[in-house]
């Protein structure tokens, strides 16, 4: 874990590097990887974790955006399949090439949630992903409906996959330092995720959740449909509530009945005509 010779770690790119060797082992433990099961980290960086996961027996890639790093962990980590691009601007669907992939990374905080946002719902045929993020993204992840945590990301998230919060991670470990906790989330795919309904679902879910303190009957008046009253009625749920109160699952059922008159899905934020 070489700290020398690197430059100024970059604030733009969320360099936050681990610099406690037991802390890297215990998160790709947490991994729980199996014999032979093809390994993704994002963002490398000075190689905390490469340097673990390379004494893992299958194929380990990694997806880095600093040049300099691509250059670094290619030279340091010979075996090592090193991707350089933007994990903002990636390909995740590519993912189905390695059935059982297990992505791993101390992921940029600063773009964390729209990185994993991504990654739930394109990722195929992956088995785990293990990811360090700011704590309160954390809580976030694995908030259940009703909690004050509970939010957007919380609610798309638990459409794809069951999340789970693993270990917390104090800020003394990294270098530089960063002000707040860290701490570790494990996702295993849903057997049943979200898939059709992704477009209709993320629309939703932005909507409700820039106004969560209404009630959903005030937030989608302008929709409100005999479909969405039989929805409320199967689901037992009062149009009174408030978007924090829907779970992922009744989120779901609800997307697609945010229609237009043809039959199409409106954007909820365009009023109607
Ligand atoms: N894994 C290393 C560690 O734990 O010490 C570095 C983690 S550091 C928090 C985040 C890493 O992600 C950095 O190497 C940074 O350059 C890289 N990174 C930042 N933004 C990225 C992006 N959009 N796509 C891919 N990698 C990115």
């Amino acid at each position: 874990m070489a700290s020398s010779g690197f430059s100024q770690p970059k604030r733009s790119l969320g360099q936050n590097f681990l610099s406690d060797p037991n802390i890297c082992r215990r998160i790709v433990a947490a991994a729980e990887l199996g014999p032979g099961d093809p390994v993704l980290e994002i963002g490398p960086g000075r190689g905390a974790l490469t340097s673990v996961l390379v004494g893992h027996a299958g194929p380990v890639m990694a997806l880095e955006k600093d040049s300099h790093l691509v250059r670094f962990i290619r030279q340091e980590f010979p075996r090592v399949g090193v991707v350089h691009a933007d994990g903002l601007e990636f390909c995740w669907e590519g993912t189905g090439g390695l059935p059982g992939l297990t992505l791993v990374g101390n992921l940029p905080y600063n773009v964390a949630s729209p990185m994993i946002w991504e990654m739930v719902h394109r990722c195929r045929s992956w088995k785990t992903m293990l990811f360090m993020v700011q704590k309160e993204v954390a809580l976030r992840l694995t908030a259940r409906a009703g909690s004050r945590t509970y939010g957007a990301l919380s609610a798309w998230v638990g459409n794809f996959v069951r999340a789970e919060y693993v270990f917390t991670v104090p800020p003394h470990v990294f270098t530089p330092r960063p002000k707040v906790d860290s701490a570790i989330v494990r996702f295993r795919p849903r057997p049943d995720p979200a898939l059709s309904e992704a477009a209709a679902l993320s629309r939703l879910l932005k909507v409700l959740f820039q106004q969560r303190r209404k009630q959903l009957g005030t937030i989608l008046k302008a929709y409100w449909s005999e479909a969405i009253e039989d929805w409320c009625g199967q689901a037992g749920v009062d149009r009174r509530v408030r978007p924090e109160d829907l779970d992922p699952d009744l989120l779901r059922r609800l997307a697609p009945l945010i229609v237009c008159g043809n039959g199409g899905e409106r954007d909820p934020k365009s009023p109607r005509t």
